[in-house]
């Protein structure tokens, strides 16, 4: 392996919190915090409840609110680099709508997130190994909305979209055939084309956040890897994947479209929790066909593959009920 031996001997799944700043709303609303750091620990939350007991919640990292996109990727950079040694690699960010899980992953153009940052340091670990390891790098984007597959780098606005479906290869892995796969040289094309891949994706409003999406957005990463040395190839890929809220039905009042999104949104979040805390616990069956998206990730999750959770919270106290469900979630997987 040429990079990141480390991460082999802490394991294969990691959960990271992190927690969003207060926002102006809920600042003039009177909301208070209820997450408290340990100033000694970055680990460790701890969720003050209405009756005022305090839960405790450990994890492999704990981001603060006032922590920045280059404090999370630095934590996350080895996970995502293990890629070019061949490792299939997943990241997801998990929460409530308005969390930050789009701030996480795709970032602001002032704030560029994980996706972006990720694309940076594979083109330029791949450029100071160049006298070793010849890299070809090429993105993919993805939708599944309700238990449908949709490809974000397809114009799909002047006939309707292809359906794409996972099937089984010669080999037994899974694929998504006619998936676009577009071949990336360098950093300034990456932004255009995630721009693009985000623009397609659908949006729906619910009472909860104007903006809110009902979908998973997938982001993958192909790395063809070709030792200079030897001859080896390797073929491996990183999923980045942007989840659906994780709200409970009823907060927002849902009903027909809405009802039947909830529920898709629910059982693919609930299979993902399952695939994952399988893993964790060894057990020999994985539920992996239980949804698309577990479906879809077979490969890249479980083996030796590596599995990183981004566990997003709000600080504000009127948000504790879904906080404490997601923090739970992310306690059952680790
Ligand atoms: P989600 O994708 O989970 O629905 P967003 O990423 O859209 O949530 O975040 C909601 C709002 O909060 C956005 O305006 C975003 O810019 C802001 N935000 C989220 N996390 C942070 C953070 N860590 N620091 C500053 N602003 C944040
Ligand atoms: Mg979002």
């Amino acid at each position: 392996r040429l990079y990141n031996e480390v991460i082999e001997l802490k394991g294969n799944i990691r959960v990271f919190c992190r927690c969003r700043p207060l926002n102006q709303a809920e600042i003039a609303n009177g909301c208070a915090s209820v997450a408290e750091f340990d100033p000694t620990q970055d680990n460790d939350l701890q969720i003050l409840s209405s009756d005022s007991s305090k839960k405790h919640f450990k994890f492999d990292h704990v981001f603060k609110p006032e922590d920045g996109q280059d404090t999370v990727f630095a934590q996350t950079k080895p996970i995502v680099t293990s890629v070019l040694d061949g490792f299939n690699v997943c990241i997801f960010a998990y929460g409530q709508t308005g969390t930050g899980k789009t701030f996480t992953m795709e970032g602001t153009p002032e704030n560029r997130g994980v996706n972006y940052r990720t694309l940076e340091e594979l083109f330029r670990c791949s450029e100071s190994k160049s006298h070793l390891m010849k890299f070809e790098l090429s993105v993919s984007m993805l939708e599944v909305y309700n238990e449908k597959i949709r490809d974000l780098l397809v114009d799909n606005s002047n006939q309707p979209p292809k359906k794409l479906e996972v099937k089984q290869s010669a080999e037994g892995t899974q694929e998504v055939p006619g998936l676009v796969e577009a071949q990336v040289y360098n950093t300034d094309g990456v932004w255009d084309l995630l721009k693009k891949g985000y623009c397609v994706r659908s949006v729906g409003s619910t009472a909860a956040n104007e903006q809110s999406s009902r979908s998973h957005c997938l982001l993958r990463v192909t790395v063809k890897g070709e030792n200079l040395i030897n001859g080896q190839r390797t073929r491996s890929h990183l999923w980045l994947v942007d989840l659906a809220g994780s709200e409970r039905v009823g907060k927002v009042e849902v009903e027909g479209e809405r009802l039947k999104e909830s529920q898709f949104i629910n059982k693919s979040l609930s299979a993902l929790g399952d695939v994952i805390s399988a893993l964790a616990s060894k057990t020999s069956h994985i539920p992996y066909r239980n949804s698309k998206l577990t479906h879809m990730l077979q490969n890249s999750l479980g083996g030796d593959c590596k599995t990183l959770m981004f566990v997003q919270i709000s600080p504000s106290s009127a948000d504790l009920g879904e906080t404490l469900c997601s923090l739970n979630f992310a306690s059952r997987v680790r």
